[in-house]
Order: C-alpha cells, then sequence, then structure tokens
C-alpha cells in the first residue's frame, strides 16, 4: 500500500513563517497546523454562542459544535462520547480522578502505586488526596535502563493496591511502560489504572477499548490542537459512581437551597462554561491527525531518534539517559562537564529550540541521580532529517566551545 505524504511544515503556519526555526520542544507543546487555527477562527467567526444554554440558533449550533466535538474525540481513542469529559488539560483530568474518585474511594491504608518516571501531574493529585484520606502512595522503582522494573511492581501489587497511575509515554526520557502488562497485573489485584497519555497521544494511536485501563488522559495542545483543552475518559459505570469536584452551572440537574441533584456524567464534571471554542480546535486536531498515515508517521519519527542516537554516539562527552527498547522519539541529553542550561542557549542562537531542567519529573531526576536535569529533545511528525543534522552540527561545535 502507498503511503500518504507526511505534513510538511507548510501545513503550520509558525513552522512556515520561521523556516530557520528548528522546533524540538514537542513534548512540551506541538505547533498547530493551519485547519486547527481555521477551525477555531471560523467557529468565533461563524458559531460563538454559550453551550447548552441559549434559546437561539447559534447557541444551537455552538452546542453542537461541542457535543460533535465529544463524539470526535470519543471515536479518536475509541471510546463512547458520554464517557469522555472535557477538562483543561490532562493536569486537570488527573486531579479530577484523584479528588472525585480517589476522595470518595481511598481508605487510610490504601495504596496507590506510580511509576517513577511519573509527571508531577501524575503525582500530587494523589498526594493530595493521600493527606486528606490516609492514602499511602508507592513508588515503582525503575530499571537501570530507564524501565519499570516489572519484578518490583509485582511485588507492590496488593490487597491494598486501589490505584496503578503509569504515564503511556515518559515525558522526561520517552521510555514507554509495558501498559499492557501493568493493566493485566493491577486487574489481578482489582486495582484500577489511569493512563497518562499527555506524550503517548501524539504518536501512537489509542485504543481504550483495547487497552483495558478505567482512566485515559491527554491534553490538547501536546497532539497538535490548543491550549486550555484536555480530556479525561472514564469508564461509564466508574464516572457515574463519582462524586462531583466543582460545582457550579451546567453540572446539575436540579437546584434548590434545599439540596441540588447532579446531571450524569461526562456534564456532572464540567462545571461552568466550558472551553468550548478550543473542543472545537481539538477535534479539527484529532480529525486532521487521524486521516494522517500514522504508521509512516510512527517509521519517520522513530528513523530520526535512531538518526539521534546514531550521531550522539560521536559526540565526546554526550550520553542518552533511559536506554529501554521501548521508547517514543524523546531523547533526554547529558554532558561531560558542560551544563544542560548553557547548551541549550547555544543551541537557542542557532534557532534550535530543545528543554532543559528536570522536565516537570522531579522524582525521576532524583533516582538518576541528575541534579542539573537534562536536555531534552522531543520530536514531532514535522521534524526532519535536516533538523537532525542541524542539531548534531550544532551541539559538536557548543561542546567544542564548553567541554
Ligand atoms: N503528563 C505528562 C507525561 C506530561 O508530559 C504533561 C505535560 N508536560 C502533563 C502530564 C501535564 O499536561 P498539561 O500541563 O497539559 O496539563
Amino acid at each position: 500500500m502507498d503511503h500518504l505524504p507526511l505534513p510538511d511544515r507548510a501545513s503550520f503556519p509558525l513552522l512556515a513563517t520561521n523556516p530557520e526555526l528548528v522546533w524540538l520542544d514537542n513534548a512540551a507543546t506541538t505547533q498547530k497546523p493551519r485547519v486547527v487555527l481555521d477551525a477555531e477562527r471560523r467557529f468565533y467567526e461563524e458559531s460563538n454562542a454559550n453551550v447548552h444554554r441559549g434559546g437561539h440558533r447559534l447557541g444551537h449550533a455552538a452546542t453542537e459544535a461541542y457535543e460533535a466535538a465529544r463524539k470526535t474525540v470519543a471515536r479518536f481513542i475509541n471510546a463512547r462520547p458520554e464517557e469522555i469529559v472535557f477538562t483543561r488539560g490532562a493536569t486537570e483530568a488527573i486531579n479530577l480522578v484523584a479528588y472525585s474518585w480517589g476522595g470518595s474511594q481511598l481508605k487510610a491504608g490504601d495504596e496507590v502505586l506510580l511509576s517513577t518516571l511519573e509527571h508531577h501531574a501524575n503525582i500530587v493529585p494523589w498526594q493530595l488526596v493521600a493527606q486528606r484520606t490516609g492514602a499511602v502512595i508507592k513508588p515503582i522503582p525503575l530499571q537501570e535502563d530507564g524501565q519499570i522494573d516489572m519484578t518490583a511492581f509485582c511485588t507492590l501489587l496488593g490487597p491494598r493496591t486501589r490505584m496503578v497511575a503509569v504515564s503511556q509515554m515518559s515525558n522526561a526520557l520517552g521510555v514507554c511502560p509495558p501498559l499492557a502488562q501493568l493493566i493485566a497485573a493491577a486487574r489481578s489485584v482489582n486495582a484500577l489504572v489511569l493512563v497518562d497519555g499527555a506524550q503517548g497521544v501524539a504518536h501512537q494511536s489509542v485504543d481504550v477499548s483495547a487497552l483495558g485501563a478505567d482512566f485515559y488522559v491527554f491534553s490538547g495542545h501536546k497532539v497538535f490542537g490548543p491550549t486550555g483543552i484536555g480530556v479525561l475518559w472514564g469508564r461509564t459505570e466508574i464516572l457515574d459512581a463519582m462524586p462531583p469536584w466543582q460545582g457550579g452551572g451546567e453540572m446539575i440537574e436540579r437546584v434548590s437551597f434545599d439540596g441540588t441533584t447532579f446531571a450524569p456524567a461526562p456534564r456532572r464534571f464540567e462545571a461552568g462554561t466550558p472551553a468550548f471554542a478550543q473542543t472545537v480546535g481539538l477535534a479539527a486536531a484529532l480529525d486532521w491527525l487521524a486521516a494522517q498515515d500514522r504508521i509512516a508517521i510512527a517509521q519517520h519519527e522513530t528513523a530520526l531518534y535512531q538518526q539521534l542516537a546514531e550521531g550522539i554516539r560521536y559526540l565526546d562527552g554526550v550520553r542518552i539517559v533511559g536506554t529501554a527498547p521501548e521508547k517514543g522519539p524523546i531523547a533526554s541529553l547529558v554532558f561531560g562537564r558542560a551544563h544542560p542550561y548553557d547548551v541549550a542557549q547555544f543551541l537557542d542562537e542557532r534557532d534550535i529550540a530543545v528543554r532543559v531542567g528536570s522536565h516537570c519529573a522531579g522524582p525521576l531526576m532524583q533516582s538518576l541521580g541528575l541534579s542539573q536535569g537534562t536536555l531534552r529533545v522531543s520530536l514531532a511528525l514535522y521534524n526532519t532529517q535536516s533538523d537532525i543534522d542541524r542539531l548534531l552540527a550544532a551541539l559538536q561545535d557548543t561542546l567544542e566551545l564548553l567541554q
């Protein structure tokens, strides 16, 4: 079968108008294709009205667009629309689950297992609910190559384990935990599983029905969509049993001063005016991505990663942290003597954008003994061989100066 052409920089206005820019900070946020910007602008120009309220045609059109976006998200991850809750992002989605499910279900001594790879967004909400409930957070250690230590995980699992929360792809190292094995093991002790898809969703097709987890979360802006919009997918029976977490308009059935009853999920979790224009942008992004050749994109990203890893081998004193074979197109680099911040500054002067620091993964950096953090190169479908060539050449120059 012929492959569709890969999307190129011309479809991304920011990249098209900055031809010299090498954007290698995709794990922080992705650039937006024109179709996403157009969809959001068209919504504001043609259909702008608040949703689920208006006694007018514009209000109906806006509501239709909002609910159509929910269906698009559901289709994209093979879920049902009533299982999709719109949130501000992955962070808010995890906070929602920790607060509502965790706050109502966790008892003193119950255990929440988190991998050492996790982003702070998948640690701190659990710590907050643990403080309230007396539940205990148990970190799952890693092997030397950055992969989850499955033997240690299975030893930690037990009758008190209620939740296992892991990422699909580490934002700091790119390592992808073995989700099928983790989920099967968690099931054997009746624990629920939350998968943080913030990084994985842009690189791997997701089918939540096949995955077997209970919650899946992601952010629009990391999958070529707008900021301010994210997704929580949850199993209907679990969402239905979860209490509201924020109160206000939209999430109620009936309000009186004697008491209030709540709308069913997902609206029970969407208090106030939602980011409806952004849901239209997100739907445009997901429809656009779904229409691409995702296998060819994954092969392209893997080839670029290999080009990078191969080039790094010839650079003195540079090392990729996390060598597990199950990896997405993210590389965290450390340098012999040079500080990652200094290297990044030199790269920035050559129009190459990367991220440095601990990547909101403090416990991971502590476990790796990396007090200076790393320099992270994170790829997306619009990156090219020439981007990697330029990065490698700039790294070589920089290190000659700094080391
Ligand atoms: N989880 C992971 C793995 C992430 O990379 C990020 C964003 N860096 C988040 C969660 C949080 O996403 P957001 O800030 O968009 O809510």
